[in-house]
């Protein structure tokens, strides 16, 4: 792990990255072999050994079963937090973390951030609302993206009032604070556009926040409904707040930490600790570049709970490797959107 925290987030070749990380990933995979029974069990009823030479060797876990069982790798006492996140069909996955996971996966979100925002903590707008964080009883995967990434900026501020409905008294005083500064503004996807920019839009508004730097995530499936592209949502996020950084990040509750950016050509980086294959979805080989299919991602990060290799219902293209025309080294891939008939696939079929 050490030589992965000294690593360029961007840096290294594929070539290289890829010979750091699955070294990590069989580390993991022995470790959660000898620590989490369910796993071993998955792991035995495959013909996949311990040792991978490439990531197609490593065993994919569907994201299915960890709404399905408890995964952990842990000792009952040791568990710090469980991260829960909804599923479409009301299944909740559970993550199991240790105190020391847990640092891990704020560590490297860290890193990563910082790599696009730079080292100072930014004053920082959250499309939410202020009591999303009181709630910490019922640990959901909002909470826990809004709360990884508040850590990033100071001066939070909460734009939505109770009844999801713009704070615009609040909104205003932060950027009458802000103004010609850089500024952290941090939102779904969806809520941005429907709970920010369209609401500045109806009214012809612009927040003038020329210098912000704009992170989402969350599916463009709401906004897909609405008819709303990718390119119309970063044109508005111009028109309405002023500013043309704005970048999409793709993560999951399964492997919190080790998230995707976009960069300023709309491709989705992998960082040093994770990395994606594609996979068709019939048979499960291993697709070429270009081609689109089930998106597997993987991450260093997993300890507490077997989340180092999860084939998710997503659907993604590998758009290339090391030659990005932002200059960013390693893969870089798109993300289509769900699978439309997403279900328990893959490995779960051993699982009992
Ligand atoms: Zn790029």
């Amino acid at each position: 792990m050490d030589s992965l925290w000294n690593a360029p987030i961007y840096g290294l070749s594929q070539q290289d990255k890829e010979r750091l990380l699955l070294a990590r990933l069989n580390e993991l995979t022995r470790w959660h072999s000898e620590h989490c029974p369910s796993y071993n069990t998955l792991l035995e009823g495959s013909d996949l050994n311990l040792d991978a030479e490439e990531y197609c060797e490593v065993l994919p876990l569907a994201v299915q079963l960890f709404k399905l069982a408890r995964l952990s790798s842990i000792a009952d006492d040791e568990v710090f937090k469980t991260i829960t996140s909804s599923g479409t069909s009301g299944a909740k996955s559970q993550i199991i973390l240790d105190r020391a996971n847990a640092a891990l996966q704020s560590k490297a979100l860290v890193k990563i951030m910082q790599s696009w925002v730079g080292r100072a903590r930014l004053p920082m707008l959250l499309i939410e609302q202020s009591n999303l964080i009181a709630q910490r009883s019922g640990f959901s995967a909002r909470g826990a993206g809004a709360l990884g990434l508040s850590f990033m900026g100071r001066d939070h501020c909460y734009a939505l009032d109770d009844k999801m409905q713009p704070n615009w008294p609040v909104i205003e005083a932060f950027v009458k604070a802000h103004q010609n500064q850089p500024v952290l503004i941090f939102g779904f996807t969806f809520m941005l556009w429907q709970y920010l920019l369209k609401p500045l839009a109806e009214q012809g508004v612009s927040l003038d926040l020329s210098q912000a730097i704009i992170f989402h995530s969350g599916g463009w499936k709401k906004l897909q409904h609405l008819s709303v592209s990718s390119e119309e949502f970063n044109q508005q996020c111009e028109a309405s707040i002023g500013s043309n950084q704005v970048h999409n990040f793709y993560g999951m509750a399964e492997q919190t930490g080790s998230i995707f950016v976009s960069c300023e050509h709309g491709h989705l980086h992998c960082p040093i600790f994770s990395d994606i294959l594609i996979r068709n979805p019939v048979n499960l080989a291993p697709s070429p570049m270009g081609e689109p299919g089930l998106i597997q991602v993987f991450s260093s990060l997993a300890q507490s709970y077997p989340g180092q290799s999860i084939l998710t219902e997503d659907i993604g293209i590998w758009l290339g490797d090391d030659d990005c025309p932002c200059g960013r080294k390693g893969r870089y891939f798109k993300v289509l959107g769900r699978e439309q008939k997403a279900e328990v696939r893959g490995c779960s079929d051993t699982f009992s």
